[in-house]
């Protein structure tokens, strides 16, 4: 847990700062459809936080009541939590792909006593999770019915006059509660304290305003989901630390390319699914083979990768992040290839993702990099990477046990990840503790780094090796999106089998003989955030693919040939 000393001036005491010194400086841009956006001067955002923040009060909820957030990223995300945080409460922020049962689980074990009704896909499947009697503020640009059916912001900001002055808390106080979707098991709720968040904020603040040089416009598109730690911290907390990053928001997932035409960021934070999407989207338009050949020819090398990072909307960005999941090292050499700067980093929500990054010469495809300012890591005994953040949680919501153990007795948080250390300080995280399974042959197989090497692969979209007390390992696989409509075409899948085929005897022969696969399987059907099977940062469901294939297991153990379709 983190008792250090708080990094002095508060998060809070930034935003004063910025609302006085930077008051018509646009901070928040937001698309309000058909290419139409509304920009927030820092005055404008924090005078309507202020006025939401007297309406908060006005309900005389007890201090430290939490008030949830339940929307996609928007402008009013960042003024509801400033709204929360002057008014004296804790911000709960829910995924907003996330189903009914687990709304209602959230909003019971938090015992929310207000919600934020936001941007919504899905509101109509969502709103049976709301308990009956919560009351509801409608966003701007909430569904129709959420904003007939609730009070909304612009109402109560239009009558309600501003809280005064510069309301502080204490380092202590709790800022928000982020519950953890995991890849299995109820929703943890991780407390986050202000200490804890003003120095993630400080530190990504810092840190990126390094990467990308005194000087340059700090520009930004949201769109990772602020109710994970990544985003929460990397693009919220600190541009509220920094003051000097323009933080856009995207439309729709549809308008992406263009959403980021528009921010044109200099800096650039994503997740290695979507790493691999843009990657096949640009093979879907130029055969690997022939772009590779053409970034080969000098000079003319240089200009297809700037045209293709211009294409991609990343032709500006300085320091490309990437963290959440293993990024598969010939994707970061192919990005690398395009000029674009892609870093691998490693957090976790109970450190608000402030842990490790590569950066400039602490970089190689493979490894996570170094820690950030302030963080202590060792590794235990048996390889477990054990971290003491300056941004480390106060533990987990209401489960005194759980956090107990969860951190050793000198404050180290126990991550679950295996990794090793060089003695420059490079990590790598070679597995979690958790995942590691035994085939009957008794050795415990790390699937992730055999994973890697099969998601590197251009037709594959996403794998996952497993094979629990199965005569050896096996893999599954989900095609790159731009093939899977061909899946039931005959030549095609010949191609495809020779190509995996091909992979598997690879693979083979680089690894330990007890972690051999038997056999990839083809998904029929994508993982998908909606499916269930992929977590809102698209970390894969290890436990729900395995128990949605189980029963079609012994017949591709029983089949013949390496390559199966499921
Ligand atoms: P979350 O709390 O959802 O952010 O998940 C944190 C976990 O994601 C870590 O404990 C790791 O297991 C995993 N993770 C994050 N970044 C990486 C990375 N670069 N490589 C491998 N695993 C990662």
């Amino acid at each position: 847990m983190n008792t250090s000393a708080p990094p002095s001036p508060s998060i809070l005491d930034r935003v004063y700062d910025h609302e006085a010194n930077r008051a018509s400086q646009t901070y928040l841009t937001q698309p309000t459809g058909g290419g139409q956006v509304v920009d927030y001067t820092w005055a404008q955002a924090m005078d309507q936080s202020r006025r939401m923040a007297a309406h908060l009060q006005s309900r005389g909820l007890a201090p430290g009541s939490r008030v949830a957030i339940l929307s996609k990223n928007c402008a009013h995300f960042f003024m509801a939590e400033l709204s929360i945080w002057m008014a004296g409460y804790t911000t709960v922020a829910i995924f907003p792909t996330e189903t009914a049962d687990t709304i209602r689980y959230v909003l019971t074990h938090s015992e929310a006593s207000l919600l934020f009704v936001g941007k919504l896909d899905t509101w109509e499947h969502q709103k049976p999770g709301v308990p009956q009697g919560l009351p509801c503020i409608a966003f701007p640009l909430a569904p129709d019915s959420a904003r007939k059916d609730f009070e909304t912001w612009d109402t109560i900001v239009a009558r309600t006059q501003p809280v005064a002055g510069k309301p502080a808390r204490k380092p202590d106080d709790l800022a928000m509660l982020i519950y953890t979707s995991g890849s299995t098991g109820t929703p943890k709720g991780v407390m986050q304290s202000f200490r804890a968040i003003s120095a993630a904020g400080k530190g990504f603040a810092e840190f990126t305003r390094r990467q990308i040089g005194p000087g340059v416009d700090a520009r930004v598109l949201s769109y990772l989901p602020l109710a994970h730690s990544f985003e929460r911290s990397c693009v919220e907390a600190s541009s509220l630390w920094s003051g000097d990053m323009h933080v856009f928001f995207a439309e729709a997932l549809d308008t992406f390319v263009q959403d980021l035409q528009r921010a044109r960021p200099t800096l650039f934070i994503s997740v290695p699914r979507l790493y691999v999407k843009f990657q096949q989207g640009v093979f879907a338009k130029m055969p690997p083979a022939k772009l590779d050949r053409l970034l080969s020819i000098p000079i003319l090398g240089k200009l297809v990768g700037k045209k293709v990072r211009k294409g991609l909307g990343l032709d500006h960005v300085m320091f490309a992040g990437s963290g959440s999941a293993p990024l598969p090292p010939d994707l970061i050499r192919w990005y690398r290839r395009l000029g674009l700067k892609l870093y691998e980093g490693y957090g976790m929500t109970e450190d608000n993702s402030y842990s490790h990054t590569s950066w400039g010469q602490f970089s190689e495809p493979g490894y996570v990099g170094v820690p950030m300012e302030g963080v202590q890591v060792r590794l235990s005994p048996d390889g477990e990477v054990l971290i003491k953040s300056p941004a480390a949680c106060a533990g987990y919501y209401k489960q005194p046990e759980l956090t107990k153990e969860s951190f050793t007795d000198d404050g180290y948080f126990r991550t679950g990840d295996l990794g090793e250390r060089r003695a420059d300080g490079m990590l790598k995280i070679t597995g979690r503790a958790k995942e590691l399974f035994k085939t009957a042959k008794g050795k415990y197989v790390a699937p992730a780094p055999i994973e890697n090497r099969i998601n590197a692969h251009p037709m594959i979209e996403m794998s996952m090796v497993s094979g629990v007390g199965q005569p050896s390992a096996y893999a599954m696989v989900v095609l790159a999106e731009h093939l899977r409509p061909r899946q039931s075409d005959a030549a095609f899948r010949a191609e495809v089998e020779a190509e995996l085929s091909a992979l598997l005897n690879q693979i083979n022969q680089e690894v330990a003989d007890y972690e051999q696969l038997r056999m990839i399987v083809v998904a029929g059907e994508p993982w998908s955030i909606e499916n269930g099977l992929l977590t809102p940062t698209m970390k894969i469901r290890r436990a729900r693919i395995e128990g949605a294939v189980e029963p079609q297991v012994g017949r591709w153990y029983s089949a013949r040939g390496t390559v199966i379709w499921s």
